[in-house]
């Protein structure tokens, strides 16, 4: 069996489906690996090290033969007409809203797997990409807000003065919120956080951070059995932002990570309370490429908004590539692992196996994950 790891074709993306490591495991699973030159590129992987690691490396045209390609982004149009009918594909699919692409997928005859829809069990937790990027994307956030705010994070007595430690502010308590709180508690910040679900509290807590909540009945049911948000009522929200706009004033960082499964960002932060910021204040924005958490967030730039500077670069966890495309291939792999018969290394599917139900978009001509199926059809 042969897999294809391609080279990513948007521009901005940095990251590659395949590590050294990845390389080895697929070998030793009984597959051929070709790698399209130049895919690790970005994320510090030279071609000579995959080869060195038992790949060949090869061009696109070698995906036609492929049985598995791996993708970091959902293939476009022009790159799945050059794969095989009945191939494999693995990738982050970014499904929502787009399922014309998923049924161009279909038509293609192509088997492919949502990544990012892989279940939060603990069987699964290997193959997280949700986590293992966003746990990346936390710290960066960090990183980028550090290096854009005019002062010093850390508290600093010297002979010729104290400085006071940074104030930080941390909207959404998830994976990405509790890596950015670590990492800003790291670098010496005095922190606070915030989330609508109730088990944050505790988390946020535990990494010494202050808990900041309408902790109304609401609030205590905020929780969905997946463990994700749910989308809060209007009045929820409207005592959310009265609480928040009084605390932000006395920050000079925010970070945004707020997401609801399956619908736009939740608008947290309003132009009124970017301009009740102390001066220099810096935001940033994780949720940009969901539409934003912040009023005036612009994709990919750092945009000044009241006087507050605005980070909105997508993409946070392929600001460190080689880190994400390290943890990413570890992911895929261990998945790819679920797929192949240990004894006859054989490559077969398991239709009935919950992690390929809940991931599957399309198989054998049609779109068949539930929630992209066509009810019209
Ligand atoms: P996410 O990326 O969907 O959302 C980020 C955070 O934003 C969430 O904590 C959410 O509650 C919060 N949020 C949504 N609306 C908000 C609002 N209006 N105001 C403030 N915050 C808001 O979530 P995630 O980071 O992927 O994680 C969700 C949960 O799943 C977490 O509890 C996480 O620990 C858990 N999880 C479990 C597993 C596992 O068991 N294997 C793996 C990963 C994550």
């Amino acid at each position: 069996n042969l897999v294809f790891v391609a080279k990513e074709s948007v521009a901005e993306e940095t990251r590659v489906a395949a590590s050294v490591e990845t390389v080895k495991k697929m070998r030793s699973l009984g597959f051929d690996v070709v790698i399209e030159a130049g895919a690790g590129g970005l994320s510090r992987i030279p071609d000579a090290e995959y080869e060195a690691a038992g790949a060949r490396i090869g061009s696109i045209k070698d995906a036609k033969a492929a049985d598995v390609v791996l993708k970091v982004r959902r293939p476009t149009s022009k790159e799945i007409s050059g794969y095989k009918n009945g191939a494999i594909v693995i990738a982050i699919m970014d499904p929502y809203g787009n399922e014309a692409a998923l049924a161009e997928m279909a038509r293609r005859g192509l088997t492919s797997f949502a990544m990012e829809l892989m279940p939060r069990i603990t069987r699964a937790q290997s193959m997280d990409v949700l986590s293992s990027q966003a746990n990346l994307a936390g710290y960066q956030a960090v990183i980028e807000a550090a290096a854009v705010y005019d002062r010093a994070l850390p508290m600093m007595m010297t002979a010729a003065g104290t400085v006071p430690a940074a104030k930080v502010f941390v909207m959404g308590a998830g994976v990405a919120g509790l890596q950015a709180i670590a990492t800003a508690r790291r670098l010496g910040a005095q922190v606070s956080a915030t989330d609508v679900r109730p088990a944050a509290k505790e988390q946020v807590a535990s990494l010494g951070a202050k808990f900041i909540a309408v902790e109304d009945e609401e609030f205590k049911a905020a929780e969905t059995a997946g463990g994700y948000a749910k989308e809060m009522s209007k009045e929820y929200q409207a005592k959310q932002a009265a609480l928040v706009a009084d605390h932000i004033a006395k920050q000079d960082i925010v970070i945004t990570t707020a997401l609801i499964p399956g619908r736009p960002a939740p608008r947290l932060v309003g132009r009124d309370m970017l301009k009740a910021m102390r001066p220099g204040a810096v935001a940033v924005d994780l949720a940009v490429e969901r539409g934003g958490n912040i009023e005036g967030a612009e994709y990919g730039k750092v945009a000044e908004v009241e006087g507050v500077r605005v980070v909105g670069y997508p993409n946070m966890s392929g600001r460190i590539a080689a880190s994400a495309s390290a943890l990413y291939a570890k992911n895929l792999v261990t998945f790819l692992e679920t797929m192949v018969d240990k004894d006859t290394k054989s490559l077969g599917l398991n239709r009935a196996d919950e992690l390929i139900k809940a991931t599957m978009l399309t198989d054998d001509g049609e779109v068949v994950h539930p929630n992209f199926v066509d009810p019209d059809q």
